[in-house]
């Protein structure tokens, strides 16, 4: 039934480009975790609607979504924080293949040392994407609520992790203690006064956080 469901969405999606075939195919050989196909529509279907200005990205993997979140504004200016040095060359070279350098930056470097300098130096963004080590998501928060403008919108991927987390006896050994983890966060986002959240079950779960203006 689940699995009926997902190829009926998929068959839904609007066409892709030769870039965004070619990036998911790269992404699927390297296993390289990117963003679900239908989670990711919902997220830039966000975007057009919000037409955020300055957005930010924790995990870059190889760029693929932050090159998709362009493509949903172009007028855009996105930041993204990829600690893998690998996948940080891969991701400068994808941006710079599709010319895209001068809208998209990629910061090489662990993300809680990155967001710390953003916020000492009183960044501002309107969009936030959280998609890195799921153990890290609230200490991430933590800066990235700072970096947040009122009446933006936080979004965090992977929360329902396999469905493990709304089933965390089901889950192997190796995960238990990152399920509790993002159990937690979600616990703590959804009674966050000043954010609504909604956790979606699309993808691996998305959470989608409205910062009250
Ligand atoms: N957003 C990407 C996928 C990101 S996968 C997309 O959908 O296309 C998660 C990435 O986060 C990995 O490449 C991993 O190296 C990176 N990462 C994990 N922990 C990190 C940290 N503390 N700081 C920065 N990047 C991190
Ligand atoms: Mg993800």
């Amino acid at each position: 039934m689940e699995e009926q469901m997902k190829l009926y969405l998929e068959s839904h999606l609007s066409a892709k480009d030769e870039w965004i075939i070619q990036l998911e195919e790269t992404a699927k050989q390297d296993r390289v975790p990117i963003m679900d196909s239908i989670g990711i529509d919902y997220m830039l279907n966000l975007i057009k609607i919000h037409q955020p200005k300055r957005i930010l990205e924790v995990g870059t993997a190889i760029g693929y979504s932050a090159l998709r979140m362009l493509e949903a504004n172009p007028a855009a200016e996105i930041i993204t924080i990829e600690k893998d040095e690998e996948r940080y060359q891969q991701a400068t070279e994808n941006i710079k293949k599709l010319h895209k350098e001068e809208q998209i930056t990629v910061l090489s470097g662990d993300a809680l040392d990155i967001l710390d300098k953003l916020t000492a130096e009183k960044e501002v963004f309107d969009f936030i994407f959280i998609d890195a080590a799921k153990g890290k998501y609230q200490a991430f928060f933590e800066s990235a609520d700072q970096l947040l403008a009122n009446g933006g919108l936080l979004i965090t991927d992977n929360v329902l992790f396999r469905g493990y987390v709304a089933n965390p006896e089901l889950a192997p050994k190796r995960y238990k203690s990152m399920v509790k983890k993002i159990r937690s966060y979600n616990e703590f986002l959804t009674t966050h006064p000043a954010y609504i959240t909604s956790i979606l079950p699309i993808g691996d779960g998305v959470m989608i956080s409205y910062k009250k203006d």
